[in-house]
């Protein structure tokens, strides 16, 4: 497969999403200049992005909004459901369990696990929470794909090795740090934490634009 930049593939996601929202609008077909526009980026890298899969669209008819939704979830291999674990059941593994819309994405949460002896056995969330030793019976019982890495950031790079043993292959990982997986293994960072900060420094930027403007 060609190495598809990152941002592209982010982007995919986002004209996916658009598509999803026209095709219930009942909108038969679309061009780069909307997408783009909804998108926020131009129509020169809407049909950048999608050139590196194919030709979509005809010259000046644009897109059939159904193909190209159905074209763009074959890319990202959203035709199949994904099968996913929580490996952390305190507060944030807790709160994702509680998420009731992940089925409608068609990922499909199996099962939980925690290291507390406590929380072990409960069942939160529709989920039941197991103990990390019975990792690797229930990744495979389940065909599990990916986990939600919800541990605190000290156990994050150990309990992301024993999900890559027990035979994981996307971690989504919302530790505030980085872990090493090997190749063929995934992981993607979620900080909203590093969000809020990135919102600071803008904020203190305009705070200090204003200032000297007065
Ligand atoms: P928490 O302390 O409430 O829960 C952590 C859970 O992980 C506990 O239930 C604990 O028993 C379990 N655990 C610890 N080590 C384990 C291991 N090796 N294997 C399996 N389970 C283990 O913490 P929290 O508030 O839910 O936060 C969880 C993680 O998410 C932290 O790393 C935190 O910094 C992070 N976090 C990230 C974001 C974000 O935006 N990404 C937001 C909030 C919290």
């Amino acid at each position: 497969m060609r190495n598809i930049p990152t941002a592209t593939v982010s982007r995919l996601v986002t004209y996916l999403r658009i598509l999803a929202d026209l095709e219930e609008a009942e909108v038969k077909r679309t061009s780069s200049d909307l997408l783009a526009e909804e998108a926020q980026v131009s129509a020169f890298q809407v049909r950048k992005d999608l050139a590196y899969f194919g030709r979509f669209g005809t010259r000046g008819a644009g897109y059939s909004v159904p193909t190209l939704r159905r074209e763009l979830r074959r890319i990202l291999g959203l035709t199949r459901p994904w099968n996913v674990a929580i490996m952390g059941m305190g507060r944030l593994g807790q709160a994702l369990a509680d998420y009731p819309n992940f089925d409608q994405y068609d990922f499909i949460l199996k099962a939980s696990f925690d290291a507390d002896p406590a929380k072990v056995g409960r069942h939160i969330g529709g989920v039941d929470v197991y103990p990390v030793d019975e990792l690797d019976a229930r990744v495979s019982e389940w065909a599990i794909d990916i986990a939600f890495l919800a541990v605190p950031a000290p156990a994050a790079q150990d309990a992301a090795e024993r999900l890559v043993a027990a035979g994981i292959r996307g971690i989504l990982n919302f530790a505030p740090t980085v872990i090493t997986v090997p190749e063929g293994v995934f992981v993607e960072p979620v900080d909203f934490v590093a969000g809020l900060k990135r919102l600071a420094y803008y904020l203190q930027g305009s705070g200090e634009k204003a200032t000297l403007g007065a």
